[in-house]
């Protein structure tokens, strides 16, 4: 039983608040949870009780909750200043922290442009390529290419360039041109070659009107952890390339080692013109986000004043000091503590207790890419689920009372550890889904 003070928290929360994808008159008869802390890779409620964070807190936690170096840094910049604007002033992390990300990032990846959530990254780096375009006489290009399936966040322009029917569905009349090249479930195989080659006849349809190509390098995350291989998304990239579109890479979701390297593009093996984070860059721990541009789409913003050539964009909270002392506290961590190297050894971790799960009645299919997985349900009998009794929501809901918070997209079940996660915590978290997959679906 809860404690009066959380029950009375829920009255007052259903009485005001408003969630973001919820159907509030579901909300309304739900039993919510109320996260007071955390510590390291579990999340505390507030009547004390632990559960395993299985989604990094929607993909973002990368080192653990309450780090005392992320911590720290944030206070150290507090006693310093919380915030001062980036329109016409500097301030000496935003530097620090855009060199270290040059670094990092993919070849040729040489400006950073800061604002503060994966949605305004990629509504940025949709107009930077857009406007870049324009400025260099190309003013034909008026077409993005984007994959099937694809999520790049929630404001107009990310909407555009995505493709989840049930959000064209609504706000369809507002958006603008795009087109749509198939994109496969499943690395490898047949279907993944029968996507590649109607794609690069779509793509071919398009000729100079592609202005740019934007797509999530490997996993597509919210399509249902939908995964592809380089040997799929190279040809198209260089294809688009060929034709003179702008290559965006959505590394929101896959950036700062999910899928075992830093950026999944490394994976791919090419650099793209412009390289969208965020969830992951504060470590999860604040709003911040970072495009990446090359010198070259960077130099078609170059003019004189008076020619009104300035990218015309920017954010109140663009590159937030608090942010970016955590980001770069984030980054030293990687170093410090191998992360890359800790991730290499949870994937494998995870593939043995994944193998053991795929044989499990009521998963049908099991993706892994790092340690973005997703895990889809059938009924116990290998045929289909109805999408209306909400299963994978069950299954979550189930794992809430074994210790562990989850969320699914439709009836996959996403998993996301922590990339600071412990041994013995991913064997109890895949412990808790095998519970709650054979509870509800049995
Ligand atoms: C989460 C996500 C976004 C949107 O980020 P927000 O911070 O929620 O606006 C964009 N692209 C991808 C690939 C994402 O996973």
């Amino acid at each position: 039983m809860h404690s009066d003070r959380t029950a009375d928290l829920a009255a007052r929360d259903k009485a005001h608040v408003w969630h973001p994808f919820t159907q509030q008159q579901q909300w309304a008869e739900s039993d919510p949870l109320f996260i007071e802390r955390g510590e390291g890779s579990y999340l505390i409620d507030t009547d004390g009780e632990y559960y395993l964070d299985g989604v990094s807190s929607l993909w973002t936690n990368v080192h653990g909750h309450g780090r005392p170096e992320l911590d720290e840094a944030i206070r150290r910049q507090l006693e310093r200043i919380a915030h001062s604007t980036f329109l016409g002033l500097s301030h000496p992390l935003a530097v620090d922290l855009a060199e270290k990300l040059v670094a990092i990032a993919p070849h040729g990846l040489n400006r950073v442009f800061y604002s503060d959530n994966g949605s305004t990254s990629t509504e940025i780096a949709v107009k930077m390529a857009f406007q870049a375009q324009q400025q260099r006489g190309e003013t034909q290009r008026v077409v993005f290419a984007t994959l099937q399936d694809a999520y790049h966040g929630d404001t107009l322009g990310a909407v555009s360039v995505g493709s989840i029917a049930l959000f064209h569905r609504v706000f369809g009349p507002l958006l603008f041109e795009t087109v749509s090249l198939p994109a496969p479930t499943t690395p490898g195989g047949d279907e993944e070659a029968k996507c590649l080659a109607e794609a690069q006849r779509i793509l071919a349809e398009q000729g100079d009107r592609l202005a740019g190509f934007i797509f999530e390098p490997l996993v597509q995350g919210a399509a249902g952890m939908k995964m592809h291989s380089p040997a799929y998304l190279r040809p198209l990239l260089e294809q688009a390339r060929s034709q003179g579109a702008l290559l965006i890479a959505d590394e929101v979701a896959t950036g700062f080692g999910r899928t075992g390297t830093m950026f999944a593009m490394e994976q791919v093996g090419l650099s793209p013109d412009l390289l969208c984070t965020a969830k992951g860059l504060s470590g999860g721990y604040l709003p911040l986000a970072a495009t990446l541009a090359t010198e070259a789409v960077y130099e078609a913003f170059l003019a004189s004043p008076a020619e009104y050539k300035q990218f015309f964009h920017g954010h109140t909270f663009t590159a937030n000091p608090l942010g970016c002392a955590v980001a770069l506290a984030s980054l030293d961590l990687f170093e410090r503590d191998d992360t890359l190297g800790h991730v290499r050894a949870m994937s494998e971790q995870l593939a043995h207790h994944l193998g053991r799960l795929s044989r499990q009645p009521g998963v049908r299919a099991i993706r892994q890419r790092g340690v973005m997985i997703g895990v889809d349900l059938c009924a116990a009998d290998g045929s289909d689920l109805d999408p209306a009794a909400l299963t994978g929501h069950r299954v979550c809901m189930d794992a809430r009372p074994r210790g562990a918070v989850l969320r699914p997209l439709g009836d996959t079940i996403v998993l996301m550890p922590i990339l600071s996660m412990s041994e013995g915590e991913i064997t109890d978290l895949m412990r808790i889904l095998s519970e709650s997959i054979a509870a509800v679906v049995a």
